[in-house]
């Protein structure tokens, strides 16, 4: 191993603070504030302290590192882009109020990539002219930007954050199978690297599009996703993708659209006074019943119905609003569709004329849109009907019968397998082996790198503070002087000899901090070796401290080098 330098925290430009920050709601927030790990520039916008940037770096690196293993070649797109090409697919658009769109000072329209599908392509199509030129995986570990309604949590919900993204594109429906399935397992060895205790789950396409998707989550107190856990096999599924899962029916029970009566009173006023709420409120996890009927449902999660856009459908009976708390009072089943664009566009709006469980559902046409009296199959094509489940507490697993857990968790992967749905709209063909254009197949999928820190943050932490995995932690061993002159001197001796055979060091040589402070700070920091010379530093020996367990150990120097290398 080379020679790191020994990290000294006299010098270190990071402050460590005996008080959570006020606006702080979660654990990694508080102790990666309270550490000095990270500190917040503006809402959802942060920057990285020395502490927090090798973990950062760390995490990185292994990302890197398993991404380079299943061949993927790294490459680094602008953060900064054209309108056009998202104008090609819609989503400058569909993206809606999350996508940051600025203007250049000729007036011209940019935005700042939230997520990099459209760039990749146009890439692709530029450099790619045959088959023989794929399969091919594209990465980057690039600032993202979201505008996000609620930038809370910290580092687990930036507006600007650290993402790896990566795209696949063959010309075969294998081959984007294989792709996705390389992706699977090297996502699996970067979450297990990192420490993190992570389950897959079978998820929706969101913003994507795309058919097949899974997203790793983290399960943690913190999280804003909430999953259904077998307790007894490997079955979880994200509540918000099993709430419109399973079972396709036949769409030809679907009333023909001139046998469906115009509602009488459809508006948004009646429905907005009878919730008592504004019609240009904004209801999260919504659930709307009238005359005891479930006509609307919300689905849990940042998707959310828009009052001001519902225009149809509600007659002006008795409907009330039941939040979150009562969700789980959702009847079992409704009925869904799955457009062409994906789940993502279906809004999820019952209709009321019929029962649910026997219900079909209009909805939108467009996302973010719910057009009034819009009918499936008739004003967009239908891929397919689907029953539509929701999961609560206590029902059988699906494999194995067992009662479902419900738990949080925080999403820090997301792997998709998008189908033609970009190749299509940039027009991403290369020749097949037969001499004909053969349209590409893509997959994208991302790595929450800076949430990944704080998610382990929130795993790991414990009631003294940040307690890294090695290959995370800023540093190897942290090397406490606990003491005056004698123990500083002892300190940077033994600091020297571990660095010396590669041991990343962070040395406590504050002059004028007592211990006391000094073994606070070190549990606060996290860094899983703590190294103290102190009282017996005369003798030339030191303790040595598992930051988890705190046992600990007297050892010569020569020892604890021994142990420690
Ligand atoms: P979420 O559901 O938490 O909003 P997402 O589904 O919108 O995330 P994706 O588009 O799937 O996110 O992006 C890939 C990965 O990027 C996510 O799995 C997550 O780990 C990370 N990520 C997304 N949004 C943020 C954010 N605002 N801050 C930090 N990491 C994020
Ligand atoms: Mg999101
Ligand atoms: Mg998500
Ligand atoms: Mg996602």
């Amino acid at each position: 191993m080379a020679n790191v330098p020994v990290q000294r925290m006299s010098q270190l430009m990071a402050k460590t603070l005996r008080d959570d920050p006020a606006d702080a709601e979660v654990l990694s927030h508080k102790l990666l504030v309270r550490a000095g790990y990270v500190r917040r520039t503006a809402a959802g916008i942060w920057s990285w302290l020395p502490l927090g940037m090798r973990v950062l770096r760390n995490v990185e690196r292994i990302v890197r590192e398993e991404m380079d293993a299943i061949g993927a070649q790294e490459v680094l797109l602008p953060a900064l882009l054209p309108r056009e090409p998202y104008d090609a697919t819609g989503r400058w658009d569909e993206y809606g109020p999350e996508l940051f769109r600025l203007k250049d000072r000729k007036g011209g329209d940019y935005l700042l990539g939230p997520t990099h599908e459209e760039i990749f392509t146009l890439l692709v199509k530029d450099q790619a002219s045959s088959y023989k030129d794929l399969p091919v995986i594209l990465y980057q570990i690039q600032n993202k930007y979201r505008d996000e309604a609620r930038p809370r949590a910290g580092i687990l919900r930036g507006r600007e954050f650290l993402m790896k993204d990566s795209y696949s594109f063959d010309t075969e429906d294998e081959g984007l199978a294989r792709s996705y399935a390389l992706h699977r397992e090297a996502y699996q060895r970067i979450f297990a690297r990192l420490g993190l205790d992570y389950r897959i789950c079978a998820a929706t396409a969101g913003a994507m599009g795309g058919s097949k998707s899974e997203e790793f989550l983290a399960p943690a107190e913190a999280g804003e996703d909430t999953f259904a856990d077998c307790p007894n096999c490997d079955f979880a599924a994200n509540t918000e993708a099993t709430t419109y899962e399973l079972k396709p029916v036949d769409a030809t029970d679907v009333p023909a659209a001139e046998d469906i009566p115009t509602p009488d009173t459809p508006t948004i006023e009646t429905l907005a006074a009878s919730l008592g709420v504004p019609a240009s409120a904004t209801l999260k996890n919504l659930l709307v019943k009238v005359d005891g009927e479930i006509v609307a449902v919300g689905v849990p999660g940042d998707r959310e119905v828009d009052l001001d856009k519902v225009e149809a459908h509600f007659a002006p009976a008795v409907v009330e609003l039941v939040t979150e708390t009562d969700f789980a009072a959702r009847p079992d089943l409704v009925r869904g569709y799955v457009g062409p664009k994906g789940l993502d566009k279906v809004t999820y709006i019952a209709d009321p004329r019929v029962a649910p469980g026997t219900s079909w559902i209009t909805g939108a046409n467009k996302a973010g849109t719910h057009t009034k009296n819009v009918v499936a199959g008739r004003d967009f094509e239908v891929d397919q009907y689907v029953d539509v489940v929701v999961v609560q507490q206590g029902d059988p697993c699906p494999k194995c019968g067992t009662g479902l857990v419900l738990d949080r968790a925080i999403e820090i992967g997301h792997i998709f397998q998008l189908g033609r749905k970009y190749a299509d709209a940039l027009k991403l063909d290369v020749l097949g082996q037969n001499g004909k254009p053969v349209r590409v197949t893509m997959g994208s999928y991302g790595v929450g790198v800076s949430r990944a820190v704080a998610a382990l943050a929130e795993q790991t932490a414990d009631d003294k503070g940040l307690c890294w995995p090695r290959e995370v932690a800023p540093a190897d061993v942290h090397v406490v002087a606990a003491g005056k002159a004698l123990q500083t001197e002892l300190a940077l001796d033994v600091s020297g000899k571990l660095a010396a055979a590669g041991v990343r060091v962070l040395v406590d040589d504050r002059p004028g901090v007592s211990p006391g402070v000094k073994f606070t700070d070190s549990e606060l920091i996290g860094v899983p070796q703590i190294l103290v010379a102190g009282r017996r530093a005369a003798d030339g020996v030191v303790e040595l401290k598992d930051r988890r367990t705190g046992e600990r150990e007297e050892l010569t120097v020569e020892e604890a080098v021994a142990r420690l290398t």
